[in-house]
């Protein structure tokens, strides 16, 4: 028995040496001190034993269970710091999360770009002017001498408010269709000469796709003085673009109309992909059509209180989120609202 005991625990005590987890000691702990485990074997044994050795038997017996149990612990103990030991080199290693790139926060493209066009525009003495969003029917449409019943309101798919609650005649209010609300505001408001650019948001009832949105930004300018002409038209344009774009990018005028301005102009840009020789993005022709513009209509600056005898004025507009699809290469204008942090990351 004494023999046995020995054997039992040198065997044992290799085995609690050689564990590398704290889940093969609990193994060796349920073996031996388990229901079934070596131990309770051995405790049941004793009967068996002659009486003249069991003093002898008995505090060997209980000194190698206990000696075994601290064996176990003990060994715990150091898997348990070696782990410790481990997770520190791992993940307490503070010099390693200087190689974790931060995310920065950055400007929304379009605001990048919008706030450039504003600083270009500012150089040239032009300042901020803000008009409602929620504007009427008169602002929007008639003042720019586009009357009721006038064809040219199918160029514009307007958003009216529903006037139920307010003191307001059914179809007088709207989501101004375009920033051009603002031109008789600033003539009433201001008196020339006139420098003003409003750069902000207009809502349109679209067919949205890749190319139309409801919800759009427009820049335009508003340059009333003496002597105002088409050639500074002509310069603003080139101004622009090249500002935008890039020095080598010329600009256009063609005959386009718009109701609120005479003569109006199209204004096309030299295509920025083939530099004019013709590609896909400009159907081969070389140019894109990029903002609208015109001198404005004498009845317009008389609605504004201004006299068409001694002043006149350019009316000049561009979308900047049309821009900055071109200036970025973005195909799909509904991307910019989309809240889609790649696209925002790759510019
Ligand atoms: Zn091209």
């Amino acid at each position: 028995m004494e023999e046995k005991i020995s054997q039992i625990q040198k065997e044992y005590l290799e085995e609690i040496q050689k564990a590398q987890s704290l889940k093969e000691l609990d193994g060796i702990f349920l073996e031996l001190f388990g229901k079934n485990g070596v131990v309770n074997k051995l405790s049941e044994e004793f009967p068996k034993v002659p009486k003249e050795e069991r003093p002898k038997i008995g505090p060997l017996f209980n000194q190698i269970k206990s000696g075994l149990e601290k064996e176990i612990e003990d060994k715990r103990e150091k898997i348990r710091e070696a782990g410790y030991q481990k997770l520190d080199e791992e993940k307490l290693d503070f010099s390693k999360s200087t190689q974790i790139k931060p995310r920065k926060g950055r400007l929304h493209p379009v605001t990048k770009l919008e706030k450039e066009i504003v600083n270009l525009f500012t150089k040239l003495g032009f300042s901020q002017f803000s008009a409602p969003h929620i504007d009427s029917e008169e602002y929007n449409f008639e003042l720019l001498n586009i009357p009721k019943g006038h064809p040219a309101r199918d160029l514009w798919d307007t958003l009216y408010i529903d006037t139920h609650n307010l003191k307001a005649t059914p179809g007088e209010l709207l989501l101004r269709t375009h920033t051009s609300n603002a031109q008789v505001w600033i003539m009433r408001e201001l008196k020339p000469p006139v420098r003003m650019m409003i750069i902000d948001r207009c809502f349109r009832y679209e067919n949205l796709d890749a190319r139309h949105e409801h919800t759009l930004d427009q820049f335009e300018i508003v340059y009333i003085d003496k002597g105002v002409s088409m050639a500074n038209l002509q310069y603003l344009s080139e101004y622009f673009f090249k500002g935008i774009l890039g020095a080598d990018i010329k600009a256009r005028l063609r005959p386009k109309y718009y109701p609120f301005v005479e003569p109006g102009a199209g204004v096309d840009g030299l295509c920025i992909f083939c530099k004019g020789k013709g590609c896909k993005v400009c159907g081969g022709m070389g140019w894109l059509e990029l903002a609208g513009a015109g001198m404005i209509h004498p009845k317009v600056l008389e609605n504004g209180g201004i006299d068409p005898s001694v002043y006149s004025g350019i009316a000049w507009g561009v979308g900047p989120e049309r821009m900055a699809m071109l200036k970025y290469g973005v195909e799909d204008i509904r991307l910019f609202k989309s809240g889609d942090l790649k696209l925002y990351e790759s510019i």
